[in-house]
């Protein structure tokens, strides 16, 4: 395993402009996201077979509005968007929020791999499988990524590298990277189970002892995830066995599932750590490598693709070379204090539904603020994504840094949806008054911006004449009050009259 950066030790020319560790969720969305740029990508990933169990069941309202964004909600086969959700297991509705829901249930993470590798193969991203990553170097021009594949162990070479490799990534473990937060305090078991046919309890239940959950998957199986106060998360090598899941279950349930058949058993805990830097220098991490704390509310995967949607279009308009390497930045600015909220609500909500008796009275508050519709907006704000706001220009127009909501439009003859608009990946401007000085600003910046002019009855944008859409969907100027449109043009989209420079030529 080699580590760390050694200027000058890179020195051929690139296999790709940007390779990809992990092709996990994270991983696929980024790539998809990095050939809507016009980037080449590869995608590496260990197994040799994309993997046939879900740890997620969904995702949240604003993933479910991110791959709206990119045309991808029609490849589920049977999404169920449901606003019943809750925090810490206290019931809660998320339809507090305009247009807000806990997100799509009953759509298993190999699926949400399945639709994203077919849109990133698709748009012409390549996936190695059975390329196991093992050290990275890097220098002031490259990344060097040793490699162990069918080949042997071989050296590519890349001018950015994004490190999607899950919870245990390895590029975060060879550059050091910090990863700082809490140790487990407690294991949780999960088995998907056949022939057992037991009551659902979706949002789980505590009970005398700890908490259990239970989900139908499908007629014959049922998803069980228990939890006992007091014992300590072991070291393990493999999953627990299945005896020792259903024994756990029946002590705490007083049912027995022993007579079931296991289709997948695993184990993971409630330890929660976040890096202290997105990016260092030519590397950067995404999803679960970034972050790790317990599934509560469905976030990680949720969060992982939103990492990717923030990074795809600025490493692609960078190594495309309308940008400069100050766009890079801020990925870590907007994206670090994201996972430093999830770990906050997930710990919050961890305690809340852990937690022995003590927390009782806790709960009994929580569940009494949640009927009160400022603080339930708060948190399905919080839990859901879509109250995320970046720190993006210095003007005062509400709608500024925070995601577009999802909105029908009448452009010329035609409907539309502010969604749809975003498909392409690349920036909109978006005109909604009869101002053509909009429009005019923006005209240096054609190839990057599409230029819209809609009819729009939503009430979220009335007395909004323009906005200025990221590929993200993030809002990055809007009139009247949102700053400087040539500014914030040029701070998104790169200067205006640049020649479009060669991307480096791929080696073959
Ligand atoms: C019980 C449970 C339930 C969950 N439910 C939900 C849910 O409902 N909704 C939700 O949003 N999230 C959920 N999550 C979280 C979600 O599963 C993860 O956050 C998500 O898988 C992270 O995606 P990722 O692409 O970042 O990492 P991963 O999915 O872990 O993918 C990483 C990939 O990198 C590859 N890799 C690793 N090391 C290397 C290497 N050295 N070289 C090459 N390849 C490598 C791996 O093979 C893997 O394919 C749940 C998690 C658990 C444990």
């Amino acid at each position: 395993m080699t580590t760390g950066t050694r200027p000058g030790a890179v020195a051929a020319p690139p296999d790709a402009p940007v390779i990809v560790v992990g092709g996990g969720p994270t991983g696929l969305m980024l790539a998809g996201e990095l050939r809507l740029g016009g980037v080449e990508v590869i995608v590496l990933d260990k197994l040799t077979e994309p993997v046939t169990e879900s740890r997620g069941l969904g995702f949240t309202a604003r993933a479910t509005e991110v791959f709206d964004q990119r045309g991808l909600l029609d490849g589920f086969k049977n999404p169920e968007i449901s606003p019943k959700g809750h925090f810490g297991g206290i019931p809660m509705d998320y339809d507090v929020l305009p247009g807000g829901h806990f997100g799509v249930r009953n759509v298993e993470q190999t699926e949400t791999e399945g639709v994203l590798t077919r849109w990133a193969t698709g748009l012409g991203a390549t996936i190695r499988r059975g390329y196991e990553v093992t050290g990275v170097r890097q220098s002031e021009e490259l990344v060097a990524v040793e490699v162990s594949g069918p080949q042997g162990e071989e050296v590519l070479r890349c001018s950015y590298l994004v490190g999607a490799d899950g919870g245990r990534s390895t590029v975060r473990q060879v550059l050091g990277f910090d990863f700082q937060g809490h140790d487990a305090t407690c294991e949780m078991f999960l088995a998907d189970v056949v022939g057992v046919g037991i009551r659902p309890r979706f949002i789980g239940e505590r009970v005398r002892g700890g908490m259990v959950m239970a989900a139908r998957l499908s007629d014959d199986v049922d998803r069980v995830i228990v939890c006992e106060r007091g014992t300590a998360p072991a070291e393990r090598t493999g999953p627990p066995d299945f005896q020792e899941v259903a024994g756990t279950w029946r002590r705490l349930t007083g049912e027995d599932i022993g007579h079931g058949e296991a289709r997948w058993i695993s184990s993971f805990t409630d330890a929660s750590r976040l890096v202290t830097e997105y990016r260092r220098g030519r590397v950067f991490l995404a999803g679960d490598a970034a972050h790790i704390h317990l599934p509560a509310g469905g976030q990680g995967l949720s969060v992982g693709v939103q990492d990717a949607v923030n990074l795809g279009w600025k490493l692609a308009a960078v190594v495309s070379g309308h940008s400069d390497e100050s766009l890079l930045d801020t990925y870590h600015r907007e994206r670090h204090p994201v996972g430093e909220r999830v770990l906050t609500n997930t710990r919050a909500q961890g305690l809340l539904y852990l937690g022995d008796s003590e927390v009782e009275p806790l709960r009994a508050v929580v569940g009494e603020l949640l009927g009160n519709p400022g603080v339930a907006r708060h948190l399905a704000g919080m839990v859901s994504g879509l109250d995320i706001r970046y720190d993006i220009g210095s003007g005062e127009h509400p709608l500024l840094g925070l995601r577009m909501p999802p909105c029908e439009l009448l452009v010329g003859q035609d409907a539309t949806t502010t969604a749809r608009l975003l498909h392409p990946g690349r920036g909109v401007l978006l005109q909604l008054s009869d101002d053509p000085a909009p429009a005019a600003i923006a005209e240096p910046w054609v190839d990057r911006v599409a230029v819209v002019s809609a009819i729009c009855a939503d009430e979220r944008l009335t007395g909004t004449h323009a906005v200025l859409l990221r590929p993200d969907g993030h809002i990055a100027w809007a009139a009247p009050d949102g700053g400087d449109l040539a500014e914030a043009l040029g701070t998104w989209f790169g200067v205006a009259d640049r020649a479009r420079p060669t991307v480096p030529a791929a080696r073959r």
